[in-house]
C-alpha cells in the first residue's frame, strides 16, 4: 500500500509542508519509480465498451481524456492542494489561464467584480477589459484600503479579485479583512498568491475561497515552463470550475506538470534563500536609491501587516530611480543581472515594467497603480547576494546614483 501513500489525503493531511512539497500527490506505477512518472498521453483505452460508459457515467473512477484528467497533472494538483492546505486543486496552462477561468466560471453578465488596482498587466487587462464586454462590471479599487472594497460593494457583487504583495509596487492587502468583509456578504474572493507562494502565505487561513497562481514563477522556479493552478473547496473546483476548463480547454500539458512537480520539491529551500537575498539586496539600495518598495523592510508602510500573514518578504521587490531614462540606464549598465520581465527564477532578473508588463496598461491607470516611469522590479535569484550588490553598485554608479 506504502505506494499509493502520496494521494491518500487521511495521510498526507498529517505530513508537515516540506514532506507535502517533496511526496504529496505521488503515484507510484506499477514499476515502482521514485521520481513521479510523465504520461505523455492524450487518451486512455478501455477493456469493455461497458467500463468507457461507466467512466462517462461517473461512475467507474479512472481517466478518460488528457483534457479532462492527467495521471501526471492529477499528481502536481494533489501536491499543490496539499501544499496550499485547499481541498482541492486544478492545473491549468499559464497563470493567465487560471486568472481567466477562476473569474469566468463563476461571473455571468450583470454580475460586478470588484478588483485591486495594483495587478499584474494581463490581470488589469481582465477586469478593465475583458470582463465588461461580456455585460460583467467591475470596479478597480486600492486594494491596500479594506473600507474600498466595502466602498464599492453593490447588491451584485458576486467577487473580489485581488494580488498580494501585488505586481509590481508590492501593495499588501490585507487578508482577514478583506476577506472577512466579502465573507459578511456572500462574495467569493479569488487571491492571485503568485508572489508568494504557499511557502510563504495561504490565503486560505485568512478566509479566502480561491487561490489562483502562476505556477510559471517561484513553483518552477527555474524559468522554464508556463503552468498555473485554482485551488478551492471540492465543491467550488468540481461544480464551478471544472464544468468551464473541461469545456473550454486550458489543460497544463503533462511535461509541463513534471516539471513544476520536480520545482516543488525545493520550493521551500529556494523562496526562503532568495527572499534572505533579497532583503540584503534591498539594504543595500535602500538610501542610494530615492525610493523603495520592498514589504520585508521596515521603511515600507505595511511591513507590519506584510510581516504578520507571510513568513518571508519573498524574492521580488521594486524601487525607483528619476526617470526612464535613467531607468533604462541602469538596466543596460548590469553586467549580471539579466534584463528580464520574468519573475520567479533562479537567475536574477530586472525589469522596467512601464516599458514592458505594464506598457499595455493605460497612462493615466499606470500612474493611478504606481508604476511610474522610474520604477524598477527585481527578481533576487540563487547567486551570492554579493554578487548582485557589487553588479547594481557598479550600474548605479554608471548612471550617477
Ligand atoms: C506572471 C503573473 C501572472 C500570469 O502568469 P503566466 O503564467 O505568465 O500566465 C499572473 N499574476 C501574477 C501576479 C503574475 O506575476
Amino acid at each position: 500500500m506504502k505506494r499509493f501513500t502520496g494521494q491518500d489525503r487521511a495521510i498526507t493531511d498529517g505530513w508537515r509542508p516540506a514532506t507535502r512539497a517533496v511526496r504529496g500527490g505521488t503515484a507510484r506505477s506499477e514499476w515502482g519509480e521514485t521520481s513521479e512518472a510523465l504520461f505523455l498521453t492524450s487518451g486512455y483505452s478501455y477493456d469493455r465498451a461497458g467500463d468507457a460508459a461507466a467512466r462517462f457515467a461517473g461512475e467507474q473512477v479512472g481517466m478518460t481524456y488528457s483534457r479532462l484528467q492527467n495521471p501526471t497533472v492529477e499528481m502536481l494538483e494533489q501536491r499543490i492542494a496539499l501544499l496550499e492546505g485547499a481541498e482541492a486543486c486544478r492545473a491549468t496552462a499559464s497563470g493567465m489561464a487560471a486568472m481567466t477561468a477562476a473569474l469566468l466560471c463563476q461571473l455571468s453578465a450583470g454580475d460586478h467584480m470588484v478588483g485591486g488596482r495594483a495587478a499584474f498587466g494581463s490581470c488589469r487587462w481582465l477586469t478593465d477589459t475583458l470582463l465588461p464586454r461580456f455585460g460583467i462590471a467591475t470596479t478597480v479599487v486600492d486594494a491596500r484600503d479594506p473600507q474600498a472594497f466595502v466602498d464599492a460593494c453593490r447588491p451584485e457583487t458576486r467577487v473580489f479579485f485581488f494580488e498580494t504583495p501585488a505586481n509590481p509596487t508590492l501593495d499588501v492587502v490585507d487578508l482577514a479583512a478583506v476577506c472577512g468583509i466579502a465573507r459578511d456578504r456572500g462574495i467569493t474572493t479569488v487571491v492571485d498568491n503568485a508572489f508568494a507562494t504557499p511557502a510563504l502565505q495561504r490565503p486560505l487561513e485568512w478566509g479566502a475561497d480561491v487561490v489562483a497562481y502562476s505556477a510559471t514563477k517561484m513553483m518552477d522556479g527555474q524559468g522554464r515552463v508556463l503552468a498555473g493552478a485554482v485551488c478551492g473547496t471540492q465543491d467550488f473546483i468540481d461544480n464551478t470550475l471544472l464544468p468551464f476548463t473541461r469545456n473550454t480547454g486550458p489543460t497544463l500539458s503533462p511535461f509541463n506538470a513534471w516539471v513544476v512537480l520536480k520545482g516543488l520539491e525545493t520550493l521551500d529551500l529556494r523562496i526562503r534563500r532568495q527572499s534572505e537575498s533579497a532583503l540584503a539586496v534591498g539594504r543595500f539600495l535602500e538610501g542610494r536609491v530615492p525610493r523603495m518598495l520592498h514589504p520585508g523592510l521596515a521603511s515600507h508602510p505595511q511591513h507590519a501587516l506584510a510581516m504578520r500573514q507571510m513568513a518571508a518578504a519573498g524574492p521580488i521587490f521594486a524601487f525607483e530611480v528619476a526617470d526612464r531614462t535613467q531607468a533604462h540606464g541602469l538596466l543596460d549598465a548590469l553586467q549580471l543581472i539579466d534584463i528580464s520581465n520574468n519573475i520567479g527564477d533562479s537567475r536574477s532578473l530586472m525589469c522596467h515594467p512601464a516599458s514592458t508588463t505594464h506598457s499595455g496598461v493605460a497612462e493615466d491607470k499606470r500612474l493611478d497603480m504606481g508604476v511610474t516611469e522610474g520604477l524598477l522590479r527585481l527578481n533576487v535569484g540563487l547567486e551570492d547576494p554579493l554578487d548582485l550588490i557589487d553588479d547594481l553598485d557598479q550600474a548605479l554608479r554608471a548612471v550617477g546614483l
